[in-house]
């Protein structure tokens, strides 16, 4: 067994960007690194090079330059030499998810005359950084297989630094939070193109826009199939609602589902801000939701109404009829969320926690349209046609399929203006009209307590 098969083994590489595990060819000097890990629990790991490969401690406190201290270290997996370069963000779920950064790295030698023992201990030996310096030892606790204690010993250094001092990257300067939201190399084309003329939308923004609303907007369309409407030419040139997955860029998700006649689709979805961001730099503007995830799409996981009212209808008439819908809803003690549409008329999502066929998930929908039709049969339609709306709202239900879509909360909508689909509470309904968030009101609104907070649990 390869040194390093436990540290392959625990790890994907289609998704974590760590490099693979591969012993290496001896150095002239021995390499280290300290790690600064951010993941479920805050850390640092030291690493010491023999071997050829990395050998690894987690030290929960970090290391410490005064002698009193005796730090915890944990001894972990053996790593690659090459991960002491390694610095960046790995995915959630992954192992060890979170942020890496590289805090320090040098060289370090055995004491002359302490042979180090990797296996029982103690090591002896001298770092040589450029944040950690001098004599330290590691000595293993007995009785235990894992723990062991890293302790500065008395020397010039010591006391020479409080490492606390230190939170930027030695490779980058980078702060934890400046790695984390690296938009990891997305390289972003004529971002001075227009998008809107009056007033003026470049690309940038809209990057900006989708990069601001991230935290609220990821959790609601991460690894849920989507279709995406691209602009090449900005918002008065032609557009076309991308559906099927492209392999252009590495940061989506793929799903292939197989149709009736042996026949093969290829979907996509957005796992992280990566693909968000790098779906815009494609001239992805919009985005548009399917009602499921991709790791299930046989069952929705949630149901959309979409309130289309007939052209010459107040606004006092629409609200009213999200009003009613609500109370239906609340009838049947299902929690539900209000955006705007961003066009004309607003969206009421209902989240399933259930597994729910997508054959139910319409039919509840129907029955909760026909219910409307038949409480209000001079108010609301469940009839698709434009000539049953006259003077009606149409509740759409028939969205609740699988395949269809709904554009995503905190979307652009590219129309007359630029605005968003966007997530408001329920008090609001009457003060915000369908197309009243533009996407600079959209960034102010952020600010304020999130109104779909309740949404994902
Ligand atoms: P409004 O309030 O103005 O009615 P809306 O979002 O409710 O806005 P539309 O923008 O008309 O409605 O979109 C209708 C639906 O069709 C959306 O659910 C959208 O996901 C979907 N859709 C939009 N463009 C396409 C397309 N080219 N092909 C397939 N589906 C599309
Ligand atoms: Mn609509």
């Amino acid at each position: 067994m390869s040194k390093l098969s436990a540290y392959n083994n625990k790890r994907n590489f289609n998704k974590t960007k760590e490099p693979m595990g591969k012993k290496s060819k001896k150095a002239k000097r021995l390499r280290f690194c300290i790690q600064h890990h951010i993941a479920r629990k805050d850390h640092y790991d030291l690493r010491l090079e023999w071997n050829g490969v990395l050998i690894s401690w987690a030290v929960p406190k970090g290391p410490s330059y005064n002698p009193k201290d005796k730090r915890l270290a944990i001894k972990v997996e053996d790593h690659p030499i090459d991960y002491r370069n390694f610095e960046g963000t790995i995915p959630k779920g992954e192992y060890g998810g979170g942020t890496v950064m590289l805090w320090d790295k040098g060289y370090w030698e055995p004491i002359k005359g302490y042979k180090p023992n990797f296996k029982e201990g103690p090591i002896k030996f001298i770092l040589k950084g450029s944040r950690l310096k001098g004599m330290w030892t590691l000595v293993k606790l007995k009785n235990n297989d894992t723990s062991w204690l890293l302790i500065k010993d008395k020397d010039e250094y010591h006391l020479y630094d409080d490492i606390n001092e230190f939170n930027t990257s030695i490779k980058t300067n980078r702060t934890m939070d400046e790695i984390k939201d690296n938009i990891k190399h997305i390289e972003i084309t004529n971002p001075d193109k227009i998008i809107y003329k009056k007033p003026k939308v470049t690309k940038v923004d809209i990057i900006n826009y989708y990069k601001a609303v991230s935290k609220r907007m990821l959790p609601l369309m991460e690894n849920r199939l989507i279709s995406t409407i691209r602009y090449p030419s900005g918002s008065k040139g032609s557009s076309f609602f991308k559906k099927h997955f492209e392999n252009l860029h590495k940061f989506l998700g793929l799903k292939r589902i197989k149709s009736k006649k042996e026949h093969q689709n290829d979907y996509y979805y957005i796992k992280d801000i990566n693909g968000l961001i790098s779906e815009v730099q494609m001239n992805s503007y919009e985005f548009h939701v399917w009602g499921c995830l991709a790791s299930d799409v046989s069952h929705a996981d949630m149901l959309v109404f979409d309130l289309d009212p007939d052209e010459l209808l107040s606004l006092k008439r629409l609200r009213k009829g999200v009003k009613d819908l609500k109370s239906i809803l609340d009838e049947y003690e299902l929690s539900s969320f209000l955006k705007t549409s961003g066009g004309k008329g607003y969206h009421v999502v209902v989240p399933l926690n259930a597994k729910v066929t997508w054959k139910n998930a319409r039919l509840i929908a129907k029955n909760i349209a026909e219910l409307m039709e038949a409480r209000w049969p001079n108010k609301y339609t469940s009839n698709m046609k434009k000539s049953k709306r006259k003077g009606k709202i149409f509740i759409d239900w028939v969205r609740n399929t699988k395949g269809a879509t709904s554009v995503a909360p905190y979307s652009l909508r590219i129309r007359k203006k630029l605005t968003v689909s966007m997530p408001i509470s329920w008090n609001e309904l009457d003060k915000i009209k369908p197309d009243e968030i533009t996407m600079e009101e959209a960034i102010k609104r952020l600010k304020r307590k999130d109104p779909w907070q309740k949404f994902n649990n």
